[in-house]
């Protein structure tokens, strides 16, 4: 059985990470490499920015931005009228004491909100100083160095994490804190930017969490996962063709998943002048 079940399986061709990196920013990038706004800017934007869109993160910082002007102001602000200025991008009962937390105890260690001091020291040391302040993880802690002081610090999130796991980069135990130590020796340091925003958008686009596009993937051909998704794909396909002879509406389970076109749009992006 177990003969017959690696017979069906696809050949996997193999490829390394550098060329999936390339694969994706053909068809994806290219992906403009740029300091975006300073450390502590950058730091208030990746909480705002949890567990929300793209859009309502913008929004909250912006109107935080607004409202106070800088970050001085709102470390000097009540809780809430904090929470009052992000209202706008969701969770802003949770957020707004979070960032007054970190704007405060960065002053407590720093004497200023200037962390520019942190592209001088070692990548490990630099992480441990931030993951110190709270409600930072290694996510956090990899966007604001990467993203603002171009550290090769490597920031995983969910769509890197199962795109990862499903191009067999690392194992289905892998924690996600430990992707991090992983990924982190595996991508060249040069690319780590490149890497992060190309799988992120892979695994927004086609490497879907619930219905990923695998017919559309450029990775396919070298994916250990496709097998699995491709059964199911064709398994929801024979239901909708069951339903349709019985003479019943094929359920939305059972629909056949819709061509996207591809959209380029960087993951959390915002030009610098909205964002200072
Ligand atoms: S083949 Fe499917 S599972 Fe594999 S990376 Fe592509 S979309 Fe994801």
């Amino acid at each position: 059985m177990a003969r017959t079940k690696n017979a069906l399986k696809s050949k996997i061709a193999p490829i390394n990470i550098p060329e999936i990196i390339s694969t994706l920013t053909n068809n994806y990038g290219p992906f403009p490499e740029e300091p975006r706004l300073d450390p502590a800017h950058e730091l208030t934007f990746t909480i705002l920015s949890q567990h929300t869109s793209d859009i309502n993160s913008e929004r909250a910082f912006q109107g935080l931005m607004n409202t106070f002007g800088d970050l001085m102001s709102v470390a000097q602000a009540e809780v809430s009228e904090i929470e009052q200025a992000i209202s706008r991008g969701g969770l802003a009962k949770i957020k707004a004491p979070r960032i007054k937390a970190i704007l405060n105890r960065i002053l407590e260690l720093n004497g200023s909100l200037d962390l520019s001091f942190l592209s001088e020291m070692p990548l490990q040391e630099a992480k441990t100083w931030l993951r110190q302040l709270p409600g930072i993880g290694p996510k956090s802690a990899g966007i604001i160095l990467n993203f603002s002081l171009g550290m090769p610090a490597m920031a995983i999130d969910t769509h890197i994490y199962r795109v990862c796991q499903r191009l067999g980069l690392i194992g289905k135990k892998v924690t996600a804190d430990k992707a991090h130590e992983l990924m982190e020796e595996a991508v060249d340091p040069e690319q780590v930017f490149t890497f992060h925003i190309a799988f992120i958008t892979h695994g927004r686009q086609i490497c879907k969490a619930q219905r990923p596009l695998c017919e559309e993937c450029l990775l396919a051909k070298h994916c250990p996962s496709k097998d699995q998704f491709t059964v199911l794909t064709s398994l929801e396909g024979s239901d909708t063709l069951v339903a349709k002879s019985k003479g019943k509406k094929p359920t939305s389970k059972s629909k056949k998943v819709s061509k996207r076109v591809s959209v380029k749009e960087l993951p959390h992006s915002v030009p610098t002048g909205d964002r200072t």
